[in-house]
């Protein structure tokens, strides 16, 4: 067992918490990595109204007694999203872990910690991660440019995030993008972190609620099959490298707005993706990370497997290298 800060403040068995990945993060696959011993996180914005989230809240406790969260994701979309609605919406079905990611959580803070809820922060530089530490957030998930979806326009590695992010900041640190393995959990908490953040690797899962053609093409992928796309409207993304992303890329380079971009690369067409499996469906987000998955096993399975492999980097590798004298 690894025991971190953050397994201390989260109740959780494993440091190792599922991204809140959009359309994916549902209940099964929340309650299953939440069972593993792991925190699974649910997607607000997965749901059309608040209501919907409330329903997938009680379908996720019906399925699991051990902790879970809420990813509220305050990104530019093509219509309005009532965010204060979700907020309060999380926090009346009793929710206690809230994700934030994308903008400054602090208008939602007086509301979450007064509901005794605590909030991750996740975001993509320093100087954010010192903001959310500074405003009250209790861990900041630090997130680098490995990561799948939106790493933000610094593009730093969270070779070099990671240890910045610790050498900052005193609150648990979740190391977030790039991680799919045992080495990278072992090497995340050697650069300073408390826990990993995985999301693309829980893609590949008996349990993630998407087509089995997907998973298998995650399987055949190299790190090489990602791009980074809408870096011309300063929300760059990180999605599968397909025909509709070199389209937007194409797009952006003729200099076209979100008003020509928008219906390539809506979220309601990528999520047929998911539920179709046809890759060219829309746009959908992945991390490098798809060229360290190899299988799709159970979510328990790779909870151990991942935990299983750092203990055994931490008690034979590393100190199989030290020599006196
Ligand atoms: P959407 O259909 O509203 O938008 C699709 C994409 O276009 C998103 O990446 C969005 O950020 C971007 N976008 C929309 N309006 C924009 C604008 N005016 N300028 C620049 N970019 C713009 O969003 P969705 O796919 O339904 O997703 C809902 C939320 O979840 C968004 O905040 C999105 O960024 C986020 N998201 C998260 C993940 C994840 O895996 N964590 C994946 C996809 C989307």
């Amino acid at each position: 067992m690894l025991r971190t800060r953050l397994t201390d403040l989260l109740g959780i068995r494993h440091p190792i918490i599922q991204g809140g990945m959009q359309w994916v993060s549902r209940a099964e696959l929340v309650a299953a990595v939440s069972n593993a011993g792991a925190l699974g996180i649910l997607t607000a914005l997965t749901h059309p109204t608040p209501e919907g989230l409330v329903r997938e809240i009680q379908k996720t406790r019906e399925l699991t007694d051990q902790p879970f969260g809420v990813n509220i994701t305050i990104l530019p979309t093509l219509k309005p999203v009532p965010y204060e609605e979700y907020v309060q919406a999380a926090i009346e079905a009793g929710v206690k872990i809230v994700e934030t990611a994308g903008r400054n959580p602090e208008p939602f803070l007086p509301a979450l910690k007064k509901a005794g809820v605590v909030v991750i922060h996740k975001c993509t530089s320093v100087r954010h991660a010192v903001k959310a530490e500074k405003i009250g957030c209790d861990v900041v998930s630090i997130d680098g440019f490995e990561c799948a979806g939106h790493p933000g326009e610094d593009d730093v590695p969270g070779l070099v995030l990671i240890p910045r992010t610790a050498d900052t900041v005193n609150i648990p640190i979740v190391a977030s993008g790039g991680f799919a393995d045992g080495r990278g959990l072992a090497a995340a908490l050697a650069l300073g972190a408390d826990g990993i953040n995985m999301g693309t690797r829980f893609l590949a899962t008996r349990e993630a609620p998407i087509h089995e053609r997907i998973k298998e093409l995650l399987v055949e992928a190299d790190e090489r099959q990602t791009t980074l796309i809408l870096r011309s409207l300063r929300n760059t993304a990180r999605v599968f490298r397909n025909r509709v992303a070199e389209e937007v890329l194409r797009l952006e380079g003729e200099g076209a707005g979100i008003e020509t971009i928008g219906p390539l690369v809506s979220g309601k067409r990528g999520e047929r993706v998911w539920s179709e499996g046809d890759p060219e469906a829309g746009i959908w987000a992945a991390g490098l990370v798809v060229g360290l998955i190899h299988d799709v096993p159970p979510v328990a399975e790779l909870v151990e497997r991942i935990v299983g492999e750092a203990e055994s980097i931490i008690r034979q590798r590393l100190p199989g290298m030290l020599v006196s004298g």
